[in-house]
């Protein structure tokens, strides 16, 4: 028994013999340190809940309540049975209610956007050998990770791929000028033979024109400018591209939505470059409705972060693609280019910004571009300017 519950017992057999101010003091500082507890216990990051060995949640917090949507109320219990409760939750919870060892695995909730969590069950010996589970975020480490690894993809086969692209473009120039002057040389020829060949040559000019575009096409996306940034306003930026799209939007029957954040700052960030990225995500979004369906956009910061979110209502991205949609040249589309998001992600990663994608297959997409807030340093006033 540990020593703090040792020391209540012998209180509590020697209680009438105790002077009542020091009961009274010693129950007072007990409410003090308890109640201490349950603030802290209400102010952590992770979701906590006691559950004893028959499926009976004794207790949860706040941030479990929230996270599992189930009732905020001044009394927390709950059967893991209550079909309240999440399904899968209550199958791990389900498993372990003999255990008596620690356990963890890793679950994914949609609460209301899909979040993954680390689950970790321990026994509590000492507490009525109740269950304590703890239910941990690891939303951002799991992103972060995928997002780590596609950028080393997508970093390596740009590299190769924008080599490739430039050393192609010497031979394309020499093949033209070839040509050229092989248009000259036939001029002596007859008129038969002159035909004959000179219809030859334009396929092959139309072609060599065709695979100089692929290759300026690909350099332009590629080819990193340093970025002409700004002290502009993100909501102006935003509702100028889904202006420029709106016809376009009508068009395809959808229905778009800006939510300004009006108390969002003007911060630096390159605008033309991100209203590019605006157009190729409400296009995007535009090409995942051809049936219609909603667009909301969202504008948002918190804590010098600032966010837009592009949420449609479209096809969705089935999970064995998600880890591509980054890729040069990657579409699922048949007139696609597979430019679009890579172009998006050189962007954001250029302003030090990340993205977020949620996707489900046949229910929509959330894809959301995080920046941070760089302020303009303060202009210190030249010894030329300063008044004498
Ligand atoms: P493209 O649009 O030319 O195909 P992108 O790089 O813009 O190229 O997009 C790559 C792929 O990512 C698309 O082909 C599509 O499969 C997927 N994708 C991108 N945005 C969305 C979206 N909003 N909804 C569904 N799928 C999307
Ligand atoms: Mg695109």
């Amino acid at each position: 028994m540990p020593q703090q519950n040792l020391f209540i017992h012998k209180v509590l057999n020697r209680l009438d013999k105790i002077d009542p101010a020091q009961v009274r003091q010693y129950v007072t500082e007990l409410h003090h340190t308890a109640s201490q507890l349950a603030d802290i216990i209400e102010a952590v990051h992770e979701g906590i809940l006691l559950m004893d060995r028959t499926g009976q949640i004794k207790f949860y917090n706040r941030q479990a309540a929230l996270w599992l949507q189930i009732p905020d109320a001044p009394h927390r219990t709950l059967s893991i049975h209550n079909p309240i409760f999440d399904a899968q939750l209550s199958r791990i919870l389900s498993h372990s209610l003999n255990t008596s060892t620690v356990a963890q695995s890793d679950i994914s909730l949609l609460t209301p956007r899909e979040l993954t969590f680390r689950v970790s069950i321990s026994p509590m010996t000492n507490f009525n050998d109740w269950l304590l589970i703890t239910l941990e975020d690891m939303t951002a480490e799991k992103s972060s990770l995928q997002l780590y690894e596609q950028l080393a993809r997508t970093e390596s086969l740009m590299k190769l791929s924008a080599g490739i692209a430039h050393d192609i473009g010497n031979p394309l120039n020499s093949i033209g000028i070839h040509l050229q002057l092989l248009r000259q040389d036939i001029a002596s020829l007859s008129a038969a033979d002159k035909k004959k060949i000179a219809s030859k040559i334009s396929v092959i000019e139309s072609e060599t024109a065709r695979l100089d575009k692929i290759i300026k096409d690909f350099l332009k996306a590629t080819r990193k400018h340093p970025l002409r940034v700004k002290n502009e306003n993100l909501n102006r930026v935003v509702e100028e591209a889904l202006r420029f799209m709106r016809p376009e939007l009508l068009e395809g029957n959808i229905q778009a939505l800006v939510t300004r954040d009006d108390k969002l700052s003007p911060f630096l960030f390159d605008p033309d470059r991100i209203y590019q990225c605006c157009l190729n995500l409400i296009k995007n979004a535009l090409e995942a409705m051809p049936k219609g369906g909603r667009l909301d956009i969202v504008v948002s910061h918190k804590n010098k972060i600032a966010s837009i979110s592009f949420k449609d209502t479209g096809v969705g991205i089935r999970d064995d693609v998600l880890p591509h949609i980054f890729e040069p040249y990657f579409t699922t589309k048949k007139e696609g280019s597979g430019l679009g998001l890579m172009t998006v992600f050189n962007i954001i990663q250029e302003h030090g910004g990340r993205i977020d994608v949620q996707s489900k297959a046949a229910k929509g997409t959330d894809i959301t571009l995080i920046l941070p807030m760089r302020q303009p340093k303060l202009q210190l006033p030249t010894p030329q300017s300063r008044p004498v």
